[in-house]
């Protein structure tokens, strides 16, 4: 199929977790991402103090690149050691409380105010606990979705986004017969079917 063998597969929390516990996380760009550089106008669209939500965020230093900025940013991440070495490795003071709606939840939060990390599974949050947000930057996040929780994911980050947010997606463009990943490949096809 176009998909190869791909629909099938899974990656657990639990192999996530293990990912990051080994530090084989060859996702993480150091430098940052040059597309956000390249489409930050894009995303910001001349405004600004903007909320930002970074979906399976890791420890993308794009985030600090955006509060810098001025911007407000929210993450959402299930490795405990992610989050905390993002704030350590950018020597950003930072305070943890439980998050009353989501039990077994943490959120991490730089005491300036301006980056909140969610510990816990992204489908665990809802507009009611994060608000809403005026720019999402997924990069690393739909193609980590397992395929079979990708509808579930888009209905959420639908929900997520004001009426006049912009939303970045990056996918990557292989043959998934030829390569396995980085980890799921998503068609353009599909974005249309999730996204409209
Ligand atoms: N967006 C980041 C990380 C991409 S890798 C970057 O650009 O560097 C995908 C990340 O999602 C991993 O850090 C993994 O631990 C996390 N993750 C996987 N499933 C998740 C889930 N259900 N909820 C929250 N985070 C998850």
């Amino acid at each position: 199929s176009d998909v190869g063998s791909q629909e099938e597969r899974v990656v657990t929390e639990e192999e996530w977790l293990q990912k990051w516990e080994m530090g084989n996380i060859g996702f993480h760009k150091e430098q940052g991402h040059p597309l956000l550089q390249k489409y930050l106008d894009v995303l910001l669209n001349g405004r600004s103090g903007l909320r930002i939500f970074f979906p399976l965020c890791g420890k993308a230093v794009e985030m600090k690149w955006l509060a810098d900025m001025g911007h407000s940013v929210v993450g959402v991440e299930i490795s405990e050691q992610a989050v905390k070495e993002f704030f350590s490795e950018h020597s950003l003071p930072y305070c943890e409380e439980p998050v009353a709606e989501i039990s077994g939840a943490k959120m991490f939060q730089s005491t300036s105010g301006n980056i909140s990390l969610y510990c816990c599974s992204i489908y665990d949050l809802s507009s009611s606990i994060v608000g809403k947000f005026d720019g999402v930057w997924d990069r690393g996040a739909l193609v980590a979705v397992n395929p079979c929780d990708r509808q579930r994911y888009a209905s959420l980050m639908i929900n997520l986004v004001e009426k006049n947010s912009s939303y970045l997606l990056v996918t990557v463009s292989y043959d998934p017969n030829k390569h396995k990943g980085p980890p799921f490949y998503v068609p353009e096809s599909e974005i249309q079917s999730l996204f409209g």
